[in-house]
């Protein structure tokens, strides 16, 4: 096979493929200092809090860092050491967090269901219910382990009502999902730059509730990872407390400009719904079937079981397709084979088509299929 002289597409759910335009608007070296840099820091703050209409209650802090390093601040400024947290766990992001409770020293409550289900807010409100001890809940909105949506709205409503603090890791469905802090009240949620904003990584930040982090002071563990000194640093000098990833926020305030032109969190979620769709209906019909019934899918990333085939290895199967143009994602599942594929990033439903037939055309060379689609020997068990 010939090399083809461009980037892989990522089909992942982040580093995920970018524009032009934001790829370019990293060209240029920022000064930390400068007023015009630390203007631009300002702006994509705003915008980030108005994505989820939370101007009159909510401040957004940015962190430098992978979206991780923004779980574990959030958690460590925002939960009082001594305070409790229900963790509903249906993935790998949910035990993340439980690993990141156990590591700071706060109690942590789990509440375990199975990776192909949704959180039942029932369940939640009734463990929140039984132990007036608990304090806030964390809360994984799109579990990207696997591809499930969990139910924010009705979540947060149980969570309001039992009047205890929600944390959000919506890392991978902030900017494309709806999530409306007027209906849906959170006392924070964690995203990231280089998910569904198509920015690059090196910022998560934190939409924290303004009288929920005024009040943090003295809580977090750490120098680097206080949320609350970061932004009481910015508020008083406008700039970032140590050193910023310059090139990832001018990248960020480029990929908002083009989240805004595309028509914001609606027809972005729209485009990953199409996406989302042009994928699964293609791997239909190679006879790859997703683990995540269709009802509980969120159009982020898309769980598939591995060919129940010899021939099929991940590695061989990963290399080819590779080779044709598109990096996919492992699964990240335990007991079954599984792989993953990526609905976001700077992609359109054809591009998802053109993935499709070069999955066909690995597994064909890999002997797992014939040239012309599935045989029965793939029939997902
Ligand atoms: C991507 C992601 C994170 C952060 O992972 P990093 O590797 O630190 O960027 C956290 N939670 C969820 C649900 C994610 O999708």
């Amino acid at each position: 096979m010939h090399a083809i002289d461009r980037d892989p597409l990522l089909l992942t759910p982040g580093p995920l493929t970018t524009s032009l335009r934001t790829k370019q608007a990293m060209l240029h070296d920022w000064g930390s200092w400068d007023a015009a840099f630390n203007h631009i820091t300002a702006e994509v703050c705003r915008q980030l809090v108005d994505i989820v209409h939370g101007a009159e209650t909510h401040v957004c802090v940015p962190l430098q860092g992978s979206g991780t390093f923004s779980v574990e601040a959030a958690l460590g400024t925002l939960v009082p050491r001594g305070a409790k947290v229900l963790v509903p766990n249906n993935g790998a992001y949910c035990a993340r967090i439980l690993k990141i409770l156990k590591i700071l020293g706060r109690e942590a409550v789990e509440l375990p269901t199975a990776e192909n289900c949704p959180f039942d807010p029932l369940a939640i409100e009734s463990a929140l219910m039984a132990d007036p001890d608990i304090s806030h809940v964390a809360l994984v909105h799109c579990e990207t382990g696997t591809g499930i949506l969990n139910p924010l709205p009705e979540i947060a409503a149980a969570v309001a009502r039992q009047q205890r603090g929600l944390i959000i890791d919506a890392m991978s469905s902030f900017a494309a999902i709806e999530i409306d802090v007027r209906t849906m009240p959170f006392d924070a949620l964690i995203a990231a730059s280089g998910k569904c904003l198509e920015g690059v990584p090196g910022i998560g930040f934190v939409i924290a509730a303004r009288d929920k982090l005024a009040a943090s002071a003295g809580n977090s563990h750490s120098l680097a990872m206080d949320l609350h000194d970061q932004w009481i640093y910015m508020q008083k000098t406008t700039q970032w407390r140590f050193t910023p990833p310059t090139h990832v926020v001018v990248a960020l305030h480029e990929a908002l400009a083009q989240y805004q032109e595309e028509g914001g969190q609606a027809v972005r979620g729209a485009r990953y719904r199409a996406n989302c769709a042009a994928l699964t209906q293609g791997m239909a019909r190679l006879g790859l079937l997703p683990y995540v019934a269709a009802q509980f899918q969120a159009p982020i990333i898309v769980t598939f079981h591995a060919p129940q085939h010899a021939a099929y290895d991940f590695q061989t199967f990963y290399q080819g397709v590779r080779e044709r143009g598109f990096i996919l994602y492992p699964g990240k599942l335990t007991r079954i084979e599984t792989f993953r594929v990526g609905c976001i990033g700077a992609l359109t439903p054809q591009d998802l088509v053109h993935v499709v037939d070069a999955i066909a055309a690995t597994l064909a060379a890999m002997g797992v299929m014939g040239a012309r689609g599935a045989t029965d020997a793939m029939a997902v068990v």
